[in-house]
């Protein structure tokens, strides 16, 4: 499932042309562009949060709440957050644009106008909002009841709280941004009900995913948990895949769901969260005494500092969930072979993949240690025709 994630919403110009073949060297520099945007991401962040917290601002505006809200700390602390969240998303508007909106155009990845960017742009806000608002008010309220033990009951929830998210956003939040259309019977969804039920999964249903409308990518997934589970096909995949290459594709996917990799990453998501929590529990302790006018951990003039704590964290888990994650992504790609008979049609989607949603095939691999969740298409490619290799003995 963590291949679902929605493609960044694109824009432009109606009257799609079909996915032109794109060179490598283009797909080199849209990778660059992405890696600055990501640095400068990151930058961004660590001087916001040291301005944020060291011209007072934070602390100024926590107490001008507080005393607004009196004793209704929880009210204090929510309004600290939407008010946080909001003008961090004002600044990064530009920002934003520049990635989400110029460059996918530039790239001919997009094909939604300005108007239609804006529009996704907001309504992706006013989702992420009360979630943000929700999520960080439920931590305070942990850290008021509980300053030394928050972080244990803060990684329960943050677990319960993923597993939420992940079960209603196929089916709530997507179609709010892409149309879902169940697929008339067809040779291709008998094909891809059969292959489904024939490795003993149940699915309600083929739905075509419309992307085509916003991006010329390309993505497939099952989603969805119990009565909720559905294959979701692309209309970009739909229009240009053999029905061979999108039985490959779906393999994989089922493999993900067969091989339960998607507990495997939340516990292992859980673990880091409980050993994410406790760190940041750690610094909090020992910082939150140097900063002026913060009044113990509980208080939400420190967030800056629980945000960077947490973000400190993140940047250094990063590398070892990636890792995992690429191996599972391994295992399933395996499987699809195994499945299908043959690496033919694994590696010429995955190929086809690569090149409408302009990936490096070949990216540098220090590179793909640090950022990557999927393996290169390239070794993937390879990893696959070794599989095959060791299954049926090439003979030409
Ligand atoms: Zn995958």
């Amino acid at each position: 499932m963590q291949d679902a994630t929605p493609p960044p919403p694109a824009d432009t110009p109606a009257d799609p042309p079909p996915p032109a073949p794109s060179s490598d060297e283009q797909a080199r520099a849209y990778e660059s562009v992405h890696h600055r945007l990501l640095v400068a991401r990151l930058l961004i962040l660590m001087v916001v949060l040291a301005l944020y917290s060291f011209s007072g601002a934070s602390v100024d505006l926590a107490t001008g709440l507080a005393s607004y809200f009196g004793e209704r700390w929880w009210w204090t602390n929510a309004a600290y957050l939407l008010i946080s969240f909001l003008g961090y998303s004002a600044l990064l508007f530009p920002l934003n644009w520049y990635s989400e909106h110029y460059i996918e155009h530039r790239y001919g990845l997009s094909r939604q106008d300005f108007n239609g960017w804006v529009k996704d742009h907001f309504k992706g806000l006013a989702i992420e909002a009360p979630l943000i608002v929700f999520f960080f008010s439920i931590i305070y309220a942990l850290l008021h009841a509980s300053p030394q033990s928050w972080w244990m009951w803060t990684a329960l929830f943050y677990v319960f709280f993923v597993v939420l998210l992940s079960t209603v956003w196929p089916v709530w939040i997507m179609p709010l941004f892409h149309t879902f259309e169940r697929l008339e019977p067809s040779p291709l969804t008998e094909a891809v009900e059969q292959f489904a039920r024939r490795s003993g999964i149940e699915v309600l249903g083929v739905y075509k995913w419309g992307l085509e409308a916003k991006t010329s990518t390309a993505n497939a997934a099952l989603t969805g948990i119990g009565k909720t589970r559905r294959i979701i096909l692309a209309d970009t995949m739909l229009n240009h895949y053999s029905p061979a290459e999108i039985i490959a594709v779906l393999a994989h996917e089922v493999a993900h769901f067969k091989h339960g990799d998607l507990w495997r990453l939340m516990l292992m998501g859980s673990a880091s969260a409980v050993a994410g929590f406790y760190v940041a529990h750690r610094l909090l302790h020992a910082w939150v005494g140097r900063l002026p006018g913060v009044d113990g951990v509980a208080d939400i003039g420190g967030f800056p500092l629980f945000v960077f704590a947490l973000f400190l964290f993140t940047l250094l888990v990063m590398p070892l969930s990636n890792a995992y994650s690429r191996r599972r992504e391994y295992a399933a790609d395996a499987y699809a072979v195994r499945a299908t008979g043959s690496a033919t049609d694994l590696t010429s989607a995955l190929n086809k993949l690569a090149a409408q949603n302009l990936a490096n095939k070949e990216p540098a691999p220090w590179i793909e240690f640090l950022l990557h969740s999927h393996p290169s298409i390239a070794r993937r490619t390879a990893a696959a025709q070794r599989v095959a290799g060791t299954q049926q003995p090439t003979g030409h």
